[in-house]
């Protein structure tokens, strides 16, 4: 197992806590994506009650060769590389009945057997739920494997959902982030999108679990027709509102550190720093201050730096200052938004003003910190953010 899985990067496991969210179109955006974008990327079905990703890129034909010591990936492109339960069952209509250990069996051999070569990213489609199933996945892929949740909005998909971080937090592994799929309706006429299902579910959850929003794919057509059709959804779509989702998912996956480079590696300490930036070009970051500094309590901030920054080239570009409005909770987002504010990186903001920055799609982070008890200045917050090397904890508000 170890020599396979030592080849590999990074190993992104994506999970739901039940089936038919989207799982499975999930990963496979994932790791088509990744592929596009010059990655090396094998993306493993381990879905043993229902393998669809060889439906999904028309691989139902695929023949895999197997010998004594291992499995061939099936190709889909150069760089992408696909193995399913799906390509070794007779035939894909027949229900896979098996008991329990049998099931882990198969799983461990895929995950141990499969000559996949050196990998950037392994994308694993992980049977749905918060069973033996996933449990095995995490525990076969190690500490270092992390997860991507995919959730619907509805409130009941999001308790789910809730399980699922708790689940891999007690595994022991990280969550990468949360994605809400089936996000509104995109209307074939005019491409507007309509919320039927509410908006917002995992997005709240992410603030409250602590763990990163990565974004909402809106349900699209085009989606399930080429799932159904089996060609690539991303390929064949490159400017639609669901396509430019699927894109802002992949960033801050296309960020990880690489953990083989120790420079980059220092970077990549789970616990103890905020996430990787999500953000690109030119954004206007706010961080509320205290005393000329970074400040605990958003409700308590003197003043307010604007800090705007390329984040491309990571580089700060201008810093003023500004005095907010006495502060009532639908005050703040209002005004911040006037200003052309796109992120607030605070210490600590209650739940519901988070709620009111997200509905204005301000992105807040929460419990950055001054690590050395001196205090540190607003570029030097939003220079340390964008190189990932922002300490930040658990919200220090949750009022
Ligand atoms: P899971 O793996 O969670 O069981 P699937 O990825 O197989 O779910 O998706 C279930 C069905 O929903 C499929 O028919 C798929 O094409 C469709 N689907 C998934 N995401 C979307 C979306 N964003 N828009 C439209 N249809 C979608």
């Amino acid at each position: 197992m170890n020599r396979t899985l030592r080849r590999v990067k990074h190993k992104i496991v994506v999970m739901s806590g039940k089936g038919g969210v989207g799982k499975s179109t999930v990963a496979t955006n994932i790791a088509v994506g990744l592929s596009l974008a010059g990655k090396k990327v094998g993306l493993l079905d381990v879905d043993v009650h229902g393998p669809s990703i060889p439906r999904l890129l028309s691989l139902r034909d695929a023949k895999v060769h197997i010998d004594a010591n291992h499995i061939e990936p099936v190709p889909w492109s150069e760089n992408l590389s696909v193995m399913s339960l799906g390509f070794l069952l007779p035939n894909p209509y027949q229900p896979v009945i098996w008991r329990g250990p049998v099931k882990q069996g198969f799983i461990q051999q895929l995950l141990a057997d499969v000559a996949w070569g050196d990998l950037d990213y392994m994308i694993v489609d992980c049977p749905p739920g918060t069973g033996d199933e996933p449990l095995s996945v995490l525990q076969m892929l190690g500490a270092d494997a992390k997860a991507v949740i995919v959730t619907t909005p509805q409130g009941v998909a999001v308790d789910d959902v809730r399980r699922s971080v708790t689940f891999v937090g007690d595994v022991g592994n990280s969550v990468l982030g949360i994605v809400e799929n089936m996000s509104g309706i995109v209307c074939s006429q005019c491409g507007h999108v309509e919320n039927i299902f509410g908006k917002g579910g995992g997005m709240r959850l992410a603030q409250e679990t602590g763990v990163r929003f990565l974004g909402e794919i809106p349900l699209d057509p085009e989606v399930v027709r080429s799932g159904d059709e089996g060609y690539c959804f991303l390929k064949v779509q490159t400017d639609s509102p669901t396509a430019k989702a699927i894109q802002k998912i992949l960033k801050p996956i296309l960020l990880l550190p690489d953990p083989q480079d120790p420079a980059q590696a220092a970077v990549a300490a789970p616990a103890g720093f905020a996430p990787a930036p999500a953000e690109t070009g030119i954004v206007k970051v706010a961080v509320p201050l205290a005393k000329g500094q970074l400040t605990q309590h958003f409700g308590h901030c003197e003043q307010l730096a604007v800090v705007t920054a390329n984040f491309d080239t990571k580089e700060i570009l201008s810093s003023e200052l500004v005095t907010p409005p006495p502060h009532e909770p639908s005050v703040m987002p209002a005004f911040v938004e006037r200003l052309g504010v796109r992120l607030v990186i605070a210490g600590g903001m209650g739940q519901k003003a988070q709620t009111l920055f997200n509905e204005k799609n301000i992105t807040v982070i929460c419990g950055a910190r001054s690590d050395n008890g001196t205090g540190i200045g607003p570029s030097e917050v939003v220079s340390r953010y964008m190189q990932g090397t922002l300490p930040a904890g658990a919200n220090t508000c949750d009022h």
